[in-house]
């Protein structure tokens, strides 16, 4: 299982094995690139060959991609847009919005035997006795 720590430790590996292996031995100065008006895709280009300038290797080949990031300013509305190197992506993995859970019913009359069903209960909320009935009616084990 991968877990936040390892994920961590993948990025020290690979950004370690990355700085090993990068053809670029002497960095040349860069600055960041402003769209300044242009087309995405050229500003994107444009930064990727910036990127490119201080970082080439197998790494950077088959695990890194750009980012397009927007920041408009708030007071005099100028807008920014980068295109930066990641190597990783966190994505959130969907949850399931309901759970089974298992309930055994036992009636208050003399002799009856114990019934199981599974309730589907709502992850947000909103599981109720009413909502026990119906699902008792349909979901009988
Ligand atoms: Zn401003």
């Amino acid at each position: 299982m991968l877990t936040v720590t390892d994920c961590g430790d993948v990025f020290c590996v690979s950004d370690g094995l990355h700085e090993d292996l990068n053809r670029v031995k002497k960095k040349p100065p860069t600055q960041p690139v402003e769209s300044g008006g242009r087309p995405d895709q050229i500003v994107a280009i444009d930064s990727w060959y910036r990127h490119l300038q201080r970082n080439q290797s197998i790494i950077v080949d088959t695990c890194q991609g750009q980012l397009k990031s927007r920041v408009v300013c708030p007071k005099c509305k100028r807008e920014s847009i980068t295109f930066d190197p990641f190597m990783f992506l966190s994505v959130p993995l969907p949850e399931a919005s309901d759970t089974i859970q298992p309930v055994t019913f036992l009636a208050a009359a003399p002799g009856s035997a114990p019934k199981n069903y599974n309730v589907k209960c709502s992850k947000l909320g909103g599981s109720s006795i009413r909502c026990l009935r119906y699902c008792c009616d349909v979901m009988e084990c």
